[in-house]
This record gives C-alpha cells, structure tokens and sequence, in this order.
C-alpha cells in the first residue's frame, strides 16, 4: 500500500526522561497525532521513539516533545530522523527496557515535590484521592527516599507492602493514564495511612488525625512529623512561646529553625523573596531557600540575630494536609534528630530520639528506605549556592572532564557529603551532617555503598579519596573501603580538593591552570597549620599556595572556633602590648571569656608562644570582628558570628572607612594583612559606626584577596580565577569578589552545582585523585 506524504522517523531524546513518566507522555502524544511505532527506554543513552505517520503529523510530534515535556523531565538534545515510509507498525506501543539493568547509571531521578496535578486530585471530594495524602503519580512522589535497589519496579521500592487495588492498578497499566507506570501510585482504599500518637506512643484515636495534628499546633504543641526522606520537627513559628519552648527542649539557643510556609502569598507576608528566589521556592524541587525578612510576623526567636531565614513550601501530601487546617503563614520545619546524629526515619526509632522533645507523633506506615534532608540553598543575584544540596537534586550527577573512571570520595567532616565518580559523572550522596562519630561514620558508609549499588557498579573503584588530614573519622573510613575493595586511596589538600571541584563543576580540563582563591573555616594545610584564606595556583594534578590572609596564633587550637575572641586578642598582640589589650577589653572580657581576666592572661601568652598553632582561616577572621562588634562570644553553631556579622553589614556602609588593604609580597607568595587594619578600627571605634565596620571588614579581606588573585593571575598569563569555600555564600563577599575580578576582565568560576562548603569537597578530591592515577 503507498501511503502518500507518510514518512517514518527516529528520534532520539536524551536527558532527564527516565522515572518521570517521560514514555507514557511519547504514547500519549504518538496517539494523539495518530501515528504507530514505539518508544524505549536505552537506558544512559535516553529515549528512542520511531514513528510513521503523515509528515505533517510527525512534525508535529516531534514539536510537541520539546514543548510539552512532562515537567520533571529535562531535554539536553533531541535528534530526529527522517526515511521513507515503510508502513511497519499497527500501533504505537511502549516497549520494555532492552536491558534491565540499564536503568542504573545516572538516570535515577530524585524525590520529587507532589505535581500540581495531585494536588487538583487530593481537592475532588468524590474521588480516591481526596484529602489523602500519599497521592502520586508518574511525575511527582518520592524516588531515592523509597527505593531499596534497582531497576525502578515497584516490588523494589517502599510501595510493595501495598498491593494495587483494582482501581489503581486499572490505571497502572493504562498507558493513557498519568499513573501508567507509576511505582509511587497508591490511593485511601489501598495506600498508607498516618495515625497520631502521645509522647509516650499511646495512639489517639480521631477521626481526622490532621485536624486533630493542626489544632495540637495551633495550640502550640510540638508535633513530630514523618514526612518523606526523615522526620520533622513541627511548630508554630507565629508563636514566641513554641519556639522557646523547642529551643529549650532541643537546647538549640540560636540556630535558626528553616520554615515552611502553605504558599508563595504566605512567605511574601514575613520575606521578601525576589523572582529567582521565588522561581526556586516554587520548583520541584522545594528546596529550602535563605530570604530576607520584613516585618514580625514571624517570631523574632525563629533566627535570631539573623536578616535572613530559611523557607520552603510544602512538597508531600502530608505537609499539605497540614497546612491546611493551619491558620498561620509559617510552621517550623526542623530536622527531627538526636542532637549530633542523622534525622530519624523509623517511627520506633522516632519515640526514642526525640522522647522529651515532642509533645506528639504524627506517623505513617511507610518506610523510609534513604534518609535524605532537605536542600538549602541561598541565591545571590540569580545564582544559586548551595548550603546543603540532598532532597531533589541527588542523586543527580555532575557532570565532569575526567570521563574514565571510578573513585569513591569520603569528602571531610562538617556537613560533609560522599562521592562517586563513574565514567565522567560524579554522583554525591545525600547530606551526611558532620561526620564526627561512629553513628554518623556508618551512615556515610551505607549512603556511599548504597550510591555505588544504585549506580550497578560492580567492579572495585580505581582509587579511593580523602583529606590529608589524620584527624578525620572519614580518613579511617577511606581506610576501611580500601581494605575492602583492595584499591588505593589518595590524600588531598583540602583547599585544593574544593578549588579542583570549582573546576570540574566548570568543565575545566584536569591540565589548565587555574589561580583559586578559597575562603572557608578551617582545613588542614600542608605545613602543618589550619589553612582558611588561600590562593592557589592550581592544576587538577598539583597546586602552589601563591596567596594568604597572614597567620594568626589560635591560641587554645579549636577553642578558637568556639569563643571567637581568642581570636580577636590572637590579633591584637603584634599591634599592642599586653597592657594595652587589657585596657581595650576589660570591659568585655567577662562576657567574653568564661574565665574572665585569669583567661586573658593565659591566651595573652599562648599568643605570643612561638610554638602556637597558626592560621589563615577567613572564617576565624571575620568570627574576631563579630566578637570586637559585640556580636557573638561563644558560638553555638557553627558560622553563626560570620552569619551575625553579615547581618549587621546589610545595614552599613563599607565605603565610610577608608583603609586600603595591606598587602606584602614575601618568598613569591602574598599575604592580605589584618593585624593594623584591626588596629586602625580599634583607635577609632568611638568614631565609626558599628554596621559600617561590619560591612568594612568583609570589603576588606574580599578586595585584598581578590587583589591578590589578579596579581597572580596576571603574573602568569591565567585567565581564569575560581572561587569555593563556606564564606562565600556570604553575598557582599561572593560579589564583591565577583565584581573586583570581572573588571580585570578575568574570567570566573565558582561552585554552583555542589555546596561552596565542605559539602562540595568530595567532588574536588575524586577528582584529584582520579585524575592522578588515569
Ligand atoms: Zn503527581
Ligand atoms: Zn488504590
């Protein structure tokens, strides 16, 4: 038969297009524009769909992919070919994998945020869905949190202790359906069910166990919510009293509580997000985004001392529900947890965790199989720094220059993350929190042998990465791997692991020169001393210290970090004489030491003991000036004086104190001096105000250090500067920065895909050490 104006085409679509419902939607519009053939999955190699049908028609469908892909889903390339019509097919049908197996390697999506779609179904009073809250379908609903191994079946995935009602499965094996597929579909006759417990577990008996959840709120009680990738702390942030009450309780005096708000209007009451803050907050993803904050709305307590505060909007079923007997514009969010351990997942474990806590346990009867925290993210002028990167965007790869390969990364030690990286992609594992103990060490384990799992890799990694440093439980991890897998590991510098992950996020090649300044707390450097403010001149393979914030005395070592006015008076001590710095503190100085004036004096001659641990850190520096401000003496959780001090520069000029910074060029190496700088704001402190020292101080080092990293740059012909470490998701750093180097007309990169922090640094160490050994 000849079939006038009919062709037949193969198109091949590649990106995010697996667990996303992205075949059924080809079948859906296959069958819209009247056309047979099929499509299939290939795996890592995308989607192949081959059509006939009129030409007009399959021009058409070809449009519409790229146009109406289902949300979740991300085209990177769509290839089509046409031929001569050959009147092959009698339908359009959605063929099986080739391989079962290859649904493993970089295609697993992440949890995502339940679809607008769902949401119009939990709405309909007649339907399955109403008001329940483990509605799903093909584009949204947990993934990573529910899935024990691969391929994505559901027999593999949370949802097998509950067999498909006839209804559901109906819809499960329609591929005209938005269920068709779905390993996450469920409904009330057939799904999980919430119940509402006491403090002691005693189960309440209700009729709606959500309005029941939301009056215990509104009350101001605290209710412990298993939500998707772990459990909550949930509060009424209106309330000073409930905040108090869990501060008290979680003995969490300062650190902000993240928030979550029923809808955008709802977070415009408190914050003022702006359009790519706002576009981040609405996303699938729901991240936790930093905003600004107006008015009192929300309770002072909720962060204190801070301009900002961390909002997301709900993204299960189960936060809607709430929100929707909840009158107010916020409910505290918290991670549920024992204090220094992962969030808690299991209701059993959840009585014990958080006894004492919570006044109520609001459960279900699904597992949680992958813990996953929320992500939280700031955004400063359209581009994203991550701060925790985990619920829905891992395990997500990064795509890297070293495209042979495998090695596993064990990153640091404060919210740390793991790595792996397979054939040109690096996949991190969720957020760790601090890797500080045997609890929080085999959590890691299991996330990076659960990753290694996901990923179908099956043959031994060629190398193993940590840090140099000794100390670090995740040096001992990376030691045990090793015994296992019989592979080597290789030790990086921290500085240099975070400068090579700016790097390989950035596509630069592992042999290109880059000069990259790192701002952060504290690393351990290759001389022995805590590294913190560097610029390196740096290669995937080695690197050189070009660069430096000059050396202080840490006088008491880690003590330093906790009580920042140790190292304030670190400081002072080649600028004044002891007396002098006596009379410049005394009136401080019980507040700002526990033991008064007798710990003066002992810091006072640490200071000066030639033999004193020494440091570089950024984050140091800037703690000393939140202390000589007043801001903070004793730090309870960590970056909270730098966050302080940040706060209080948004309302002061840096551009009132004129004082150039202080640069010297010693050995082929410079120094950014701060010693009479801080002089400088001491003999004037009377004169200044306290909101433009603030602002002063974070100009200072981020012009002297980028000074100093365009000297370098133009010394040695590189035309690329990068940027990484924890400070810079300080705005008027990361942009002052930005802004000094651009005028050079210099070409910068800087962490957008993985955390500035320590989060990100296990993708810099896979890499160097990847690359030293392919
Ligand atoms: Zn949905
Ligand atoms: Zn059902």
């Amino acid at each position: 038969m000849d079939y006038p104006g009919s062709v037949e085409a193969e198109v091949h679509v590649t990106g995010r297009v697996q667990g996303v419902g992205f075949r059924p939607f080809i079948y859906r519009l296959a069958v819209r524009y009247g056309l047979r053939g099929y499509v299939i999955n290939l795996g890592d190699a995308g989607v192949e769909v081959v059509v006939e049908g009129l030409e007009e028609n399959v021009d058409f469908f070809v449009k519409s992919i790229q146009v109406e892909a289902p949300p979740v889903s991300e085209i990177t390339e769509i290839h089509s070919t046409y031929r001569p019509y050959r009147n092959r097919f009698k339908e359009f049908v959605i063929d099986k994998s080739r391989n079962g197996k290859q649904a493993a390697s970089g295609i697993f999506p992440p949890d995502i945020g339940i679809c607008p779609k769902c949401l119009m179904d939990m709405e309909d009073p007649y339907g399955r869905w109403f008001e329940y809250p483990f509605t799903a379908c093909a584009w949204c609903g947990p993934r990573f949190t529910g899935v024990r191994s691969l391929p994505y079946d559901r027999e593999r995935t949370h949802m097998d202790a509950f067999p498909l009602c006839k209804a559901c499965e109906g819809e499960y094996k329609n591929p005209l359906n938005r269920r068709f597929d779905a390993q996450g579909v469920t409904c009330s006759r057939c799904g999980p069910r919430m119940s509402l417990h006491d403090a002691s577990g005693e189960e309440i008996r209700t009729r709606d166990v959500f309005v029941q959840a939301a009056r215990l709120l509104n009350e101001g009680s605290i209710v412990a919510v298993k939500g998707i990738g772990g459990f909550h702390l949930a509060a009424l942030a209106t309330n000073d009293g409930s905040v108090a009450k869990l501060r008290a309780r979680k003995n969490r005096p300062y650190q902000p509580f993240a928030l979550m708000a029923p809808d955008l209007a709802a977070v415009k009451s408190f914050a003022t997000p702006d359009v790519f803050e706002s576009r981040a907050l609405t996303s699938w993803q729901k991240p936790i985004v930093l905003l600004k904050t107006r008015g009192r709305i929300v309770s002072d307590l909720v962060a204190p001392g801070l301009s900002r505060v961390g909002v997301m909007l709900p993204y299960s079923g189960i936060q809607v529900m709430l929100f929707k007997r909840i009158k107010a514009p916020a409910l505290i969010m918290t991670s549920g947890n024992k204090a220094g351990l992962p969030m808690t997942i299991t209701n059993e474990a959840a009585l014990s965790d958080l006894r004492g806590v919570t006044d109520y346990f609001l459960f279900h009867n699904r597992k949680i199989v992958n813990r996953c925290d929320d992500s939280l993210m700031r955004i400063n002028d359209g581009q994203v720094a991550f701060i925790r990167r985990s619920r829905g965007y891992m395990p997500d790869p990064v795509e890297i220059p070293l495209k042979k390969g495998i090695s596993f990364a064990v990153g640091t030690e404060q919210s740390n993350a793991a790595a792996i990286i397979l054939d040109g992609r690096c996949y991190q594992t969720q957020y760790l929190g601090d890797t500080i103990n045997l609890e929080t060490l085999d959590y890691e384990k299991s996330a990076l042998y659960g990753m290694r799992d996901l990923l179908n890799i099956t043959r031994n990694p060629d190398v193993i990465a940590c840090d140099q440093h000794l100390g670090y439980m995740t040096s001992q991890l990376a030691e045990v791997i090793s015994q296992e897998t019989g592979s080597q590991i290789i030790k990086s510098q921290h500085h240099h692991a975070h400068t090579v992950s700016v790097c390989a996020e950035n596509g630069v090649k592992p042999d290109e020169s880059v000069v990259g300044i790192t701002l952060d707390g504290a690393g351990y450097g290759s001389d022995g001393a805590i590294w913190g403010g560097e610029v390196l001149l740096s290669t995937y393979f080695s690197f050189k210290r070009v660069g430096q914030l000059e050396y202080l005395p840490m006088p008491g070592g880690d003590l330093c970090a906790l009580y920042p006015y140790r190292m304030l008076i670190s400081g002072l001590t080649n600028v004044f004489s002891d007396d002098e710095i006596r009379d410049i503190t005394q009136n401080h100085i019980r507040e700002a030491l526990p033991y008064g004036h007798r710990e003066l004096d002992v810091v006072l001659k640490q200071s000066r003991d030639m033999n004193v641990l020494r440091t570089s850190s950024s984050g140091r520096f800037l703690d000393s000036v939140a202390s000589l401000l007043g801001l903070t003496y004793m730090r309870t959780y960590e970056g909270e004086p730098a966050m302080r001090l940040e706060s209080l520069a948004e309302f002061g000029d840096a551009n009132q104190i004129n004082y150039e910074p202080e640069i010297t060029y010693n050995n082929k190496k410079y120094e950014l001096k701060t010693q009479n700088m801080l002089k400088y704001l001491i003999k004037n402190k009377n004169i200044l105000k306290k909101e433009d020292i603030a602002a002063f101080v974070q100009k200072y080092l981020a012009i002297g250090i980028s000074n100093i990293a365009i000297n370098v740059a133009k010394a040695e012909g590189i035309r690329t500067v990068s940027l990484s470490g924890g400070v810079l998701v300080n705005k008027s750093i990361l942009l002052e920065i930005t802004h000094n180097i651009k005028k050079q007309e210099l070409r910068i990169i800087l962490n957008n895909k993985t955390p500035f922090g320590d989060g990100g640094i296990a993708l810099g160490q896979s890499c160097i050490a990847l690359a030293s050994v392919i």
